[in-house]
């Protein structure tokens, strides 16, 4: 039999990343394309098929090669008829991305959210290694989440199944957050809310610490400055990463008692700290979860790093598309 290849696409606000992928989940060859987001995002249908023709000609494969498509949205999506419900930073909404890729490309296609397409991507080949239940939660400029039970991916009744950012944290008086609510997991762990809090920090005390030297002299400070100062054993950057994990663990600790996962996989930007920040959330977690909960959690930084949306895409299609 010849061998077939899946087709990866992880589609953001600025690039498209596509890769061919064999039915091992390894990835044949990656790349990536501009997103354009001009006419409302209505030429990336195209862009994808024009971009996957011209890879399959370099190549020197036919069209046949390709088993189908598998990919991630940057909003909630109706898994029936792979519909993106809105996709604010594209113009989408009600947008019927499944039969416009299928017409364009004739080739068949499943969409899901970006983040659930990276969660399973990390349990197919990344940090999950196998593990049917788990948690994943991606630390970046937002806090995005995938929550996978049976080996499934949790989407709810409308989509928005594992939007761990959106868990309230501060229910009373907390930061304002992107989905209109306040005081979300969001406004403290993601990478602009540790660097919100860390200004708050140095504006509020008085304490000498290596984070305000780099803020006095640069005029700005990054969430990878917290974490390398932490590391230095640095006490203001101790505060302040303890208070991030802290509700980080809080949270993830409930979802956990929902689950019981096996592992909880964090990663994007901020996952870049390491095993510093696993071990305190880890830490976090097994004190607030229900003991036999915490006892078969394990958590962990993710692996694949950017491979995981398109790896996880090439499952969805595999899963679906293979006889
Ligand atoms: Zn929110």
């Amino acid at each position: 039999m010849i061998e077939k290849w899946l087709v990866g696409v992880d589609l953001g606000g600025t690039t498209i990343k596509m890769a061919f992928v064999n039915m091992y989940g390894e990835i044949v060859h990656k790349w990536e394309i501009a997103t354009d987001i001009s006419n409302h995002g209505k030429n990336i249908t195209a862009d994808i098929a024009k971009s996957i023709d011209q890879k399959l000609n370099e190549l020197d494969q036919p069209k046949s090669k390709l088993l189908g498509i598998g990919m991630g949205a940057p909003g909630p999506v109706e898994m029936a008829t792979g519909l993106v419900y809105e996709a604010v930073n594209l113009g989408w909404k009600n947008y019927p991305l499944k039969d416009l890729l299928e017409v364009e490309t004739s080739l068949p296609a499943v969409i899901d959210n970006d983040a659930n397409i990276a969660a399973i991507g990390e349990m197919w080949k990344g940090a999950g290694e196998g593990a049917k239940d788990l948690i994943c939660v991606t630390l970046g400029t937002g806090v995005g989440g995938g929550i996978i039970a049976n080996g499934k991916i949790v989407h709810g009744v409308n989509g928005a199944g594992g939007e761990i950012g959106h868990i309230t944290s501060i229910p009373e008086g907390g930061a304002p957050c992107n989905c209109s609510k306040t005081g979300c997991l969001e406004t403290i762990a993601s990478a602009t809310g540790i660097v919100r809090i860390t200004k708050e920090k140095l504006a509020s005390t008085k304490t000498v610490s290596i984070l305000r030297k780099i803020y006095e002299e640069t005029g700005m400070i990054t969430a990878k400055d917290v974490f390398d100062a932490a590391k230095a054993n640095d006490a203001l950057a101790l505060e302040i990463t303890d208070y991030v994990t802290f509700h980080l663990g809080l949270a993830l600790s409930h979802l956990a008692n929902g689950l019981n996962p096996e592992k909880i996989v964090i990663g994007g930007g901020v996952s870049k700290a390491g095993n510093m920040l696993a071990e305190k959330v880890e830490r976090y977690v097994k004190r607030f979860a229900f003991p036999r909960v915490a006892e078969s959690v394990h958590v962990t930084i993710a692996t694949l790093g950017n491979d995981a949306g398109v790896i996880g895409g090439a499952w969805l299609a595999k899963n679906k598309f293979a006889q």
